[in-house]
């Protein structure tokens, strides 16, 4: 099977609820869709969210580097010549980790579809459902306490806070939720690089001392720290996530190397897609790393492939794919679907995408 040609389309969906992060606010997910067209007339789907602020990728950019430079590098090439297609994505153009990430979901979607196999399957997985949180957007303590209750009214076991805007009200909203949703459901906690090194000790002691029992902290400092993430890592008892530190395979090696972070959140658009998130996480298994797939606000194709890829192995041991629930309208046929906290695969090969 060989490709073709390459297109791209702008989607937007709007959110049922603002998004908020100590990073960006937003109340629509714009996303750009990739297919990949083949001689066989299949056609592979991928897509990509844009989020300046952590990836440095862009509408207009991740069109740009698919169409002007990933695509003419792969268009003649055979899906089944696949290590190399990979290779071939990666070294079009420098960064740009959204697009490479839309082009290789595609690629693994007709890599699935020549083969007759959903990805999970193909990429070893036995499982076709995964549990994800949900996020509890930074609020006053009171409306993020209501939201919490309504999240888990719907079915969520476990909730993710955002933090890392000013450490006194942090520990009041974290204390808020526990109150609210009691002690059999999981918090885990996101300061989205908005804490410093000692900021973050003294914050999450004091989290610790009150008994508010926090599953694990999401990147505490800002993303190129790792001295500061090994500090925090080292000085409290709760595990501690490293998110916007890891990007590359390449990042995953220094971490593990100084055992900066516990635990490890890939993320399609931040590692370039499939293939390499398979490295990341074959390297911190092999340290006894445990790994999360997390997301930005993708649409329900990006969701379905991190859903494949966290179905496909063990190491994957959390999931925080709640995109799909935040988003209020999106137009992506077929997919995962969505009931209370659970994502089921679909039965089609490939992604199991049917069309928008
Ligand atoms: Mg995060």
């Amino acid at each position: 099977m060989r490709i073709t040609g390459i297109k791209t389309e702008y989607i937007s969906m709007p959110l049922k609820k603002p998004f908020k992060t100590a990073l960006r606010q937003t109340s629509v997910a714009e996303n750009i869709i990739v297919m990949i067209d083949t001689d066989e007339g299949i056609i592979g789907y991928g897509g990509a969210s844009p989020t300046a602020v952590i990836t440095g990728d862009i509408l207009e950019s991740i069109k740009g580097a698919i169409e002007s430079y990933i695509g003419p590098a792969i268009i003649g090439m055979d899906i089944e010549d696949f290590d190399r297609l990979i290779k071939k994505v990666h070294s079009s153009i420098y960064k740009n980790t959204s697009a490479k990430a839309a082009v290789d979901m595609a690629l693994y979607d007709l890599f699935g579809k020549h083969f007759k196999l959903p990805l999970y399957k193909l990429l070893g997985g036995s499982k076709k459902e995964m549990e994800s949180d949900i996020t509890v957007s930074v609020n006053s303590p009171e409306e993020m306490a209501l939201d919490a209750i309504d999240y888990v009214s719907q079915g969520y076991t476990t909730l993710k806070t955002k933090v890392g805007v000013d450490s006194n009200l942090d520990i009041i909203r974290v204390k808020s939720i526990r109150e609210a949703v009691g002690n059999h459901i999981k918090i885990r906690l996101d300061a989205n690089q908005g804490w410093n090194a000692k900021e973050a000790v003294g914050t999450i002691r004091k989290i610790e001392d009150m008994g508010l029992d926090i599953e694990l902290v999401e990147q505490p400092v800002i993303a190129h720290d790792i001295e500061g993430l090994k500090y925090v890592t080292d000085h409290v008892n709760t595990p501690i996530m490293a998110d916007e530190a890891l990007f590359s395979p390449e990042d995953c090696f220094t971490l593990l190397k100084n055992r900066a972070a516990d635990l490890l959140n890939i993320k399609l658009m931040k590692c370039g897609g499939i293939y390499n998130a398979l490295k990341i996480n074959a390297m911190a298994e092999s340290c006894g790393v445990e790994c999360m797939i997390g997301c930005m606000i993708e649409s329900k194709i990006g969701i379905t492939a991190a859903a494949h890829f966290g179905c496909g192995k063990l190491n994957i041991t959390r999931a925080d794919l709640d995109a799909v629930a935040l988003i209020a309208k999106d137009p992506i046929i077929g997919g995962v679907e969505v009931k209370g906290n659970t994502l089921i695969l679909p039965e089609g090969n490939g992604l199991g995408i049917v069309g928008f």
